[in-house]
């Protein structure tokens, strides 16, 4: 088979006929063989009638219905277990991106070898405030943290060579940085394509303001747990030395003083009056906190089930 669509949706019962024979329509004047692989994230309107309906005179198209709502990531990475292609390709629901753009990803993937082509909405037809400004700045962090030179990491439409979807996992939020989760997997051909925008027609859109704050804080763990996942004490433990040093010293420092104070015979205020010894105390004892949540971290990190999952790439003379 040559592509599996796949279509998280959440309440978007009206748009769902106009997405499948747009679909249904490219696929044919292409010639491609297909499935289609809704994945209805727990909508309470009518979605999954309407994709029983439209299943019933068309065999290519799939559904998987979540018993509540666990987001896109979830349905994402459900829609990746179920798929059968070569080629993966991700797409909205809400009519937002545009499927005359499958032919070109599909090339894109199988010709010039990418592993993720990832769309670019290099224009944009959501609202200015609430989505394009705060999106540009987002962008920009994501690429200076993550190295991966894309404009719109968060584009609902992307292709995926198969072994991609077939390696990682998307949990959370985490659908925003699929390319970092590709990248980190090994997958280091990542490309984009400029890609047409459309206005959403029906519905509404299912993520407000807080994405942003949800999505700062999604990216500082995904970049710690790329980093340093699978070595904590290598972050804790330089932190932490590091503070436990500074307090030493300082704490040093201080009883030196005094002891030479005492020595000349001088008069000296007491150790504890000064501000220098909370400060010093307070160091060494935040510096020994972070040293044992690194221990922890360690302790934790060789009882996790992925500890030793390596992908593989390719063998040579190993099959017995
Ligand atoms: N979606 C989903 N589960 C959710 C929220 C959204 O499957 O909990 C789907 C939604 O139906 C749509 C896609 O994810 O197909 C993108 O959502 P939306 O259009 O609301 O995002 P926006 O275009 O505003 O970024
Ligand atoms: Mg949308």
């Amino acid at each position: 088979m040559d592509i599996s669509v796949i279509v998280p949706l959440y309440n978007e019962e009206e748009s769902l006929p106009h997405l499948v024979s747009w679909i249904e329509r490219v696929m044919r004047e292409n010639g491609f063989t297909y499935e289609i692989i809704m994945v209805d994230d727990g909508s309470n309107d009518k979605s999954w009638q309407v994709i029983e309906e439209l299943s019933s005179s068309n065999r290519n198209i799939r559904g998987v219905k979540f018993r509540r709502n666990y987001g896109k990531s979830a349905a994402l990475n459900e829609g990746f277990v179920h798929s059968v292609a070569d080629v993966v390709i991700t797409m909205d629901a809400d009519l937002q991106d545009s499927p005359d753009e499958i032919p070109e990803l599909y090339r894109m993937i199988k010709k010039e070898g990418y592993d993720l082509v990832s769309g670019w909405k290099k224009k944009r037809y959501d609202s200015k405030l609430a989505k394009n400004i705060p999106s540009k700045l987002y962008n920009a962090t994501t690429r200076k943290l993550s190295g991966i030179k894309l404009h719109d990491f968060n584009c609902g439409l992307k292709a995926y060579r198969k072994d991609v979807v077939k390696s990682i996992e998307v949990y959370g939020e985490m659908h925003r940085y699929i390319p970092i989760i590709a990248k980190w997997a090994g997958f280091n051909k990542i490309g984009e394509k400029v890609v047409q925008h459309r206005k959403r027609e029906f519905g509404t859109t299912k993520f407000g303001m807080n994405r942003f704050v949800n999505g700062y804080l999604d990216l500082m763990s995904i970049m710690f747990v790329s980093k340093f996942g699978k070595k904590p004490m290598h972050f804790f433990g330089l932190l932490g030395s590091l503070m436990f040093l500074v307090g030493i010293v300082s704490a040093i420092v201080l009883g030196a003083q005094k002891l030479i104070a005492v020595a000349n015979g001088e008069m000296m205020r007491l150790v504890t009056d000064s501000p220098y010894f909370y400060l010093s105390l307070c160091t060494m004892i935040i510096g020994c906190q972070l040293f044992l949540t690194g221990f922890i971290a360690e302790l934790i990190g060789r009882n996790s089930p992925t500890r030793n999952v390596y992908l593989i790439e390719k063998e040579l003379n190993f099959d017995n």
